[in-house]
């Protein structure tokens, strides 16, 4: 029995691990896939303080080893259903396993959002993706297309054309709510095309993706692409825990600055809780509120 079970091994949880460690409780961080959270897939960090530039690997181990130092634990393994017991909390685990604890923080993160065009489940991993960094290798030399108009598209599209021969940046307004420094950027290089005022409305090839085809201005158009890399957004992965929670129209869990949920001994940290900015600076923040609220709930 740990003093805090913590779901989600991103900036939220491993900050929270890192928090509460130092207030003497005992913690476990259970993570499914990669310690970091939706970091990993950036190649390159800017806006985190103490960091000029740092790739999003090499910052989540730092927070690993930042966590474990102080004396937190952790393991790979999914949780997929949550049980209330006499003392608190029973995770249980995809491969069998169940951890308990007298406290848990939910810093389950977010997953990327798909498109919802036809045969776009069945194309993954066969032109269609969502993670650049992981995947944008496999494209070398050939013509790519990224959907998005946040920090996540731009940065995918900056990445993909120093390899990709053509990158096509598709976006349904004529403006970008990412950064515009990363505007600039794009901007300037010469193999990349905006494509503005435009959805992806179907997928092109039977097994492979060799196009898609896209609505611009009321016309439509076809592109020659071998990948087509979706970013548009996140949607929180909070459905193993909904009985427990609160959550709003989309998903999130509602509860407020102080991460505090109606369950007792129960809160919730970063990208999957209600909040207006999703930031790495705001999940990490979010890790320090709900750790020092989870030890004054156990010290209470
Ligand atoms: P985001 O900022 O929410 O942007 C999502 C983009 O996808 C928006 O441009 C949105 O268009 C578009 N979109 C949403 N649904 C769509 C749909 N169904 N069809 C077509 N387009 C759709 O998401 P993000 O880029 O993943 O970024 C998430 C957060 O992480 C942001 O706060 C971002 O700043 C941050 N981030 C930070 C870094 C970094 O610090 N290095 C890197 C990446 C991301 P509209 O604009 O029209 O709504």
């Amino acid at each position: 029995m740990y003093d805090i079970l913590i779901i989600g091994g991103g900036p939220a949880g491993l900050t929270a691990a890192t928090y509460a460690c130092r207030a003497g409780k005992s913690v476990l961080v259970l993570e499914k896939a990669a310690f970091g959270g939706q970091i990993t897939w950036s190649p390159r960090v800017e806006n985190f303080p103490g960091f000029v530039s740092i790739s999003g690997n090499e910052l989540g181990d730092k927070l690993l080893e930042q966590a474990m130092e102080q004396g937190a634990e952790v393991e790979l393994e999914e949780v997929t259903g949550l049980e209330k017991t006499a003392e608190g909390w029973k995770a249980l685990c995809d491969s069998g396993a169940a951890f308990e604890g007298k406290a848990l923080i939910l810093a389950a993160g977010a997953r990327p959002r798909m498109l919802g065009v036809a045969r776009e489940e069945e194309l993954v991993g066969s032109g269609v993706g969502y993670c650049a960094v992981c995947d944008g290798a496999f494209y070398k030399n050939k013509a790519v297309a990224v959907n998005g108009g946040g920090n996540s598209a731009l940065q995918d599209a900056l990445l993909l054309s120093e390899t990709c021969s053509k990158v096509y940046l598709i976006h349904r307004r004529d403006s970008f709510r990412g950064e515009q420094k990363l505007v600039d950027a794009l901007r300037e290089r010469e193999n990349v095309e905006f494509v503005l005022n435009a959805s992806v409305t179907a997928l092109l090839g039977e097994e492979e993706l060799c196009g898609i085809a896209v609505e611009q201005n009321g016309q439509s158009r076809e592109i020659p692409v071998e990948g087509l890399f979706v970013a548009i957004g996140h949607q929180p992965d909070l459905e193993a825990f909904a009985p427990w929670l609160n959550r709003d129209k989309a998903g999130y869990a509602d509860a407020g600055e102080d991460c505090l949920t109606p369950t007792e001994g129960l809160f919730v940290a970063g990208d999957c809780r209600k909040k207006t900015v999703r930031q790495l600076t705001t999940a990490a923040a979010d890790g320090a509120v709900a750790a020092l609220a989870a030890c004054h709930w156990l010290d209470r």
